[in-house]
């Protein structure tokens, strides 16, 4: 990219450059409003059009995304996003609707939202959706409130106030836990990165209100155990919460349902291809068995012949954001699994969990597996012997892959894998792609032998080298300040 020009917009101001040309005004102008609440002084940079296209254009490229380069981050499944879903959802009869017109003038909407319920109960088992939560940890807190209210309505309420937490789970599921006021209780893995059955007989209990997993678990593994595991919760009077953040690996292959679970989320903003990142809208639909469906969040949409309307559930736990959901996102879903058919979703979770094996066993000589047997649709790695052999860490190993122009996996997650690298390969990806990733990663273990520096150092052709995130989270500058003068 060559040298950049660093400068933020306000350093390229030069007084009295603009980049619109404003027309002489034909109509009569208004009074300015009293003096008390106009600003002497406001400074905004006065630069041409041309230099805000740049800038504008320059940042863009900054930006690393699925549309530029390979992203195999871990837990976060960063796949294609069809641009066929950002078109059904720029649709005029889509994009423009108001979210307060009456239901009988937006029926399709409000039937696209119907089918994609529908859709997503036959996938997960669990056929009483709500696609209201805006976020996966929102819909980890609907899905915890509604096993509350559960209890609750048994008497319960009281006593069962405990959340069983896997130690290895992501860290939503505690903090959404906190938040809807239970205390969390950790079950230990055992040595094979499943949940430990023993462990979970003696903790489930009279004060157990829910058992959240994440399937497959967090080490990307799927819990051989896991009728027992949802069983021995159901016999201690507990309900059993499934983290479906990614369902990458089960489309078609496995419901939750079927496994024993009453509750879970499910984020579309990563099995269902719509985009991500960068803190912009997300979804995360909570689906749950028909038993509990009346405590549903509010709306979700009912129909009657073909009428769809929006209503509130009988005993629902309440509403929790303003209108039905994140619409534009439901609506890319909806297109991508239309799209699909069931064959097309069983081919999505297959091609995710060969991949991940195809990577798992390409790259087992250079990194530790963290546990040795066939992952899903992720693989746990480790730089705990480059880290004992030459101080190399799985961040420098990461950091190090921006230089070969690749996305890092997720570092350090699960904390139960020392120099955790988890790597995500999704099924979007062509074996090319995957080989050159392989190719890279080989690369890397040697050079953490030859020249660990070199790694300690990296990136050294990126636009930023190693930011210190900890100030940056701390006292973040979120403004440009003129120079003190
Ligand atoms: C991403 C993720 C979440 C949280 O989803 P958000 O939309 O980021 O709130 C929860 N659990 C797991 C396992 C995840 O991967």
């Amino acid at each position: 990219m060559g040298d950049l020009d660093r400068r933020l917009l306000m350093e390229r101001s030069v007084p009295g450059r603009r980049a619109v040309a404003v027309p002489a005004p034909d109509v009569p102008l208004s009074e300015l409003p009293p003096a008390e609440m106009l600003r002497d002084d406001l400074s905004l940079p006065e630069v041409t059009e041309g230099e805000v296209v740049r800038y504008f254009s320059l940042l863009s490229q900054l930006n690393f995304s699925v549309d530029t380069q390979y992203y195999p981050l871990g837990s976060c499944t960063m796949k294609y996003n069809p641009k066929l879903n950002d078109e059904m959802a720029s649709l005029p009869g889509l994009a423009d609707i108001h979210p307060l017109q009456p239901d009988e003038t937006v029926q399709g909407a409000l039937r696209i939202i119907y089918e994609l319920q529908e859709m997503l109960g036959d996938i997960t088992g669990l056929p009483a959706v709500s696609v209201g939560p805006l976020a996966g940890a929102q819909g980890e807190f609907a899905g915890l409130l509604i096993a509350r209210a559960y209890h609750g309505e048994r008497g319960e309420g009281e006593t069962r106030t405990c959340a069983l937490i896997p130690d290895s789970a992501h860290g939503t599921n505690p903090a959404s836990a906190a938040m809807a006021g239970l205390e969390v209780v950790t079950v230990p893995s055992d040595e094979h990165g499943n949940v430990s059955v023993d462990h979970l007989r003696e903790l489930a209990n009279e004060r157990t209100c829910v058992f959240m997993l994440t399937i497959p678990n967090t080490v990307g593994l799927f819990e051989p155990n896991i009728l027992e595991v949802t069983k021995i919760v159901h016999d201690a009077g507990g309900l059993v919460y499934a983290d479906g953040a990614n369902l990458n690996a089960l489309l078609g292959l496995a419901r939750l349902g079927d496994l024993g679970f009453d509750i879970a989320h499910s984020n579309l903003h990563k099995t269902f291809s719509t985009p991500h990142g960068g803190g912009g809208p997300g979804s995360g639909p909570v689906l749950v068995t028909d038993e509990l469906a009346d405590f549903l969040p509010d709306p979700v949409v009912a129909r009657e012949g073909e009428a769809y309307s929006l209503v509130a559930p009988a005993k629902t736990i309440g509403r929790l954001n303003g209108f039905a959901g994140s619409f534009g996102i439901v609506v890319r879903a909806y297109t991508y699994i239309r799209l699909m058919g069931l064959e097309g979703i069983k081919a999505i979770s297959r091609n995710a969990i060969i991949n991940a094996n195809y990577i798992q066993s390409q790259l087992c000589d250079s990194f530790d597996i963290a546990y040795d047997r066939y992952c899903m649709h992720e693989t746990v790695m480790s730089a705990r012997r480059q880290k004992s052999e030459s101080g190399v860490s799985a961040l420098d190993v990461a950091k190090r892959l921006i230089d070969y122009g690749i996305h890092p996996p997720t570092m350090y997650f699960p904390l139960i894998v020392p120099e955790a690298l988890m790597i995500e390969p999704t099924e979007t990806e062509s074996k090319e792609t995957l080989d050159a990733f392989i190719a890279v990663m080989k690369q890397i273990a040697l050079e953490a032998t030859s020249d660990p520096e070199l790694l300690h150092s990296a990136p050294h052709n990126a636009a930023n080298t190693r930011l210190d995130e900890a100030t940056a989270a701390r006292k973040p500058v979120l403004r440009w300040y003129p120079e003190e003068p």
